[in-house]
């Protein structure tokens, strides 16, 4: 009771108890300040490049100078083609700038089924399917394809979007060592009989530029009652007499060695979107039930009406491949001749990776080009093999010598610069 007689207000009762929120970032701290302390001595970014303009196949304006590319995957030359431009706009004009919607429902387009078309032309197959990028159609055949209590086998330097399908599907996933059959063997050996197996392989390793064994890593698989899938990312169009990949050139058939090839057209198709290409009599059961096909929105008609003219000019660039696997051995031979450490012995695809004693070496040497007017990418762990830090240079058919002899002369400079060589 109070003087009033009244009975006190009850007391608000105490808050309750409120958790400090956690900053789901923090996760990032280790990162952040790596990548401060790397900015800090005075480099540029190598992750935050822009390209203010883009005159060629191999040639962009870089803050404001002309600088050679040699850090695109533009293998074939394709990107300004006349006849792939001239598709692109007839498309834009005639269908508009989008889909607004899935391939399964009113996302598909006659410049998709074109797309597909020419893709079976291609590969002589009996079915292909485009995704929105090659990242997708990697996502969405592995995580498809191989379901609960099945197998997927992988190479442990697979790329990030063959380890992402593996995630997002619910199979069980076997690692073996980097390009090692015996390996391949000795895992596959160990896992039960009866449940399906897939082993997905790659023609070319982005990474090094370096080639898989196919032909034994089929053999194998095959022995042991799997299905095989390869990625043929960085070698349509130059590997191969009909430019299939390193399948083909190792003298696999898609059907009877290979069951599904993937690929990419942000690489020698020059624009963007993925695809897998199969001769499985099911394989269009795929388009039922693949959810990173069916749930996001299809390319946009100009997208696909270039990759289909594209594809089809591909069919017949033998020049341009010649001329593409005449750049590669003649940069190959050159920076080998100056000292550098290169991912491979000789050159075994478009791909030749500069190795870095650290990330200080890889950077400084990678500056040093770029403030001469070439540019190639940086490469680091995660997406590196065994923790190293290299300098990937990928060539086009569309370098000429002269640039070739220019880019010889930069790395000449660079690494001298950097004590990298003598
Ligand atoms: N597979 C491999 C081997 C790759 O290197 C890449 C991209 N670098 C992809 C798939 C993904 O292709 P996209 O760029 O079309 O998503």
């Amino acid at each position: 009771m109070t003087e009033t007689g009244l009975q006190p207000e009850a007391l608000p009762a105490d808050p309750a108890p409120v958790a400090p929120e956690r900053d789901l970032f923090s996760k990032f701290d280790a990162l952040i300040a790596e990548r401060e302390a790397l900015l800090g001595t005075g480099v540029r970014d190598p992750f935050g490049i822009v390209m203010e303009e883009v005159r060629s196949p191999t040639e962009a304006v870089i803050k404001g100078r002309e600088t050679i590319l040699l850090g695109t995957y533009n293998y074939m030359g394709m990107t300004f083609d006349p006849d792939v431009i001239s598709a692109g706009k007839q498309a834009l004009d005639q269908f508009g700038s989008g889909t607004n919607g899935s391939r399964m429902l009113n996302g598909t387009f006659r410049d998709h089924v074109d797309a597909e078309d020419a893709l079976r032309e291609f590969y002589g197959a009996d079915h292909a399917m485009v995704f929105s990028t090659g990242y997708q159609a990697n996502l969405g055949t592995i995580s498809t394809i191989a379901a609960k209590g099945e197998y997927v086998i992988l190479d442990a330097d697979s790329h990030a979007s063959i380890y992402d399908g593996c995630k997002m599907g619910d199979a069980e996933v076997v690692r073996f060592r980097h390009n090692s059959v015996e390996d391949l063997d000795k895992r596959l050996g160990r896992l039960p009989k009866e449940p399906g197996k897939l082993v997905v392989l790659e023609g070319v390793y982005s990474m090094l530029g370096d080639i898989a064994p196919l032909k034994e890593m089929v053999a194998v698989a095959k022995k042991h009652g799997c299905m095989v899938l390869v990625d043929e990312a960085h070698s349509m169009g130059f590997f191969g007499t009909h430019g299939r990949g390193v399948y083909e050139d190792q003298g696999l058939i898609l059907g009877e060695d290979v069951d599904f090839v993937i690929g990419t057209f942000s690489k020698s198709v020059g624009t963007v979107g993925g695809f897998c290409v199969s001769n499985h009599p099911k394989f269009e059961a795929m388009r039922l039930a693949c959810r990173p096909y069916i749930f996001t929105a299809s390319l946009p008609p100009s997208v696909v009406a270039t990759a289909a003219t594209s594809i089809r000019k591909l069919m017949h660039a033998d020049a341009k491949r010649a001329q593409l696997w005449s750049n590669a051995r003649r940069l190959h031979a050159n920076l080998r001749e100056l000292g550098f450490t290169l991912g491979t012995q000789a050159a075994d695809s478009a791909i030749i990776a500069v190795m870095c004693k650290d990330q200080e070496r890889a950077v400084g040497i990678w500056q040093s080009l770029l403030d001469q007017g070439l540019y190639v990418n940086v490469a680091r762990p995660p997406a590196t093999p065994s923790g190293t830090f290299l300098l990937r240079c990928s060539l086009s058919a569309e370098h000429s010598d002269a640039q070739i002899d220019r880019i010889t002369a930069m790395f000449a400079d660079a690494g001298r610069a950097t004590g990298e060589i003598d």
